[in-house]
């Protein structure tokens, strides 16, 4: 096992006096980036359809919050958003992660299981960025994130509505960018691969053979391992930094390699 990439920041201090969203923050890679983000120096929002999960995952961390959101409601981004930019003066980050999985084959994925994946991974994180992205470019700076995946790079078996929700999300991205970029706005997204969070617990437990699950996913990565949140998280508040103040409308892969082949 490597050792841990710190979630506080190792020391650096890039989003002090910065506003950030991070939506779908109460679990996995959203709480690693929400815990980044606040370690250095942001406040953070962490936007959740799972309000507990955001309260515990905010309760731990300095300078931040929770709010309930559904982000495939259109209208409730919009309005937390408006909230958020006018009560604490400023919206500077937007992290645009909440996602949901399938595991099905293109015939077994009815209209009901589409409309569900495609309201959360696109057309959730759509509203998202749109909202976020009227603030900024009003204000004339910020940077959104998007999580994609490694499934929006390179197809997967029985994953077509998750893979299409995806890389849709790389193709936003890139069109995003260019209607950001003469406002001084910035838009991005990682890809990351697989990442050791609930979403990917329950999905192995959930598998015929989880032991098996468990050590093929090990061995498809050409790292050996899956990514812990935090390696994810450091990806992203890279991103979101003035660091990457010269990169927009890119798909950053954060996948041990998987996608080189
Ligand atoms: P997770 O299940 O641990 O966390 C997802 C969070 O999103 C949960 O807190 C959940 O309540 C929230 N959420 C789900 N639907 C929501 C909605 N409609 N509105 C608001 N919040 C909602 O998952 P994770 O593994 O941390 O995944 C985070 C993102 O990373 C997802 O977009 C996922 O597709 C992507 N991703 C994950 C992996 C991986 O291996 N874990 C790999 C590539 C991409």
């Amino acid at each position: 096992m490597s050792p841990q990439l710190s979630s506080r920041g190792n020391g650096l201090r890039r989003f002090a006096g910065q506003v950030a969203i991070v939506t779908g923050g109460g679990s996995g890679i959203g709480a690693a980036t929400a815990a980044r983000l606040a370690a250095e120096g942001a406040t953070v929002v962490i936007a959740d359809r799972d309000l507990a999960a955001a309260e515990a995952a905010a309760a731990a961390l300095d300078g931040t919050e929770a709010v309930e959101l559904d982000v495939s409601d259109g209208a409730a981004v919009e309005a937390v958003v408006s909230a958020v930019a006018s009560r604490l003066g400023s919206l500077d980050v937007m992290v645009c992660n909440a996602g949901v999985t399938l595991d099905a084959t293109v015939w077994d994925t009815d209209d009901a299981a589409l409309e569900r994946i495609l309201s959360v991974n696109l057309v959730g994180a759509y509203a998202c960025a749109r909202s976020a992205l009227r603030r900024m470019v009003e204000a004339g700076s910020g940077s959104v994130v998007l999580t994609s995946s490694d499934a929006g790079l390179v197809g997967w078996p029985g994953q077509s509505a998750y893979c299409a929700s995806k890389g849709a999300i790389v193709a936003f991205v890139r069109a995003a960018a260019l209607d950001a970029a003469p406002h001084g706005v910035r838009v991005n997204c990682v890809c990351p691969g697989f990442t050791m969070t609930p979403l990917v617990e329950q999905w192995i437990e959930d598998s015929d053979d989880p032991e098996a699950t468990r050590a093929e996913v090990a061995a498809t990565q050409p790292i050996g391992r899956a990514a812990e949140p935090s390696e994810i998280a450091a990806a992203i508040a890279f991103l979101a930094s003035e660091e990457a103040r010269f990169v927009t409308g890119t798909a950053l892969a954060v996948d041990g390699g998987v996608t080189a082949r």
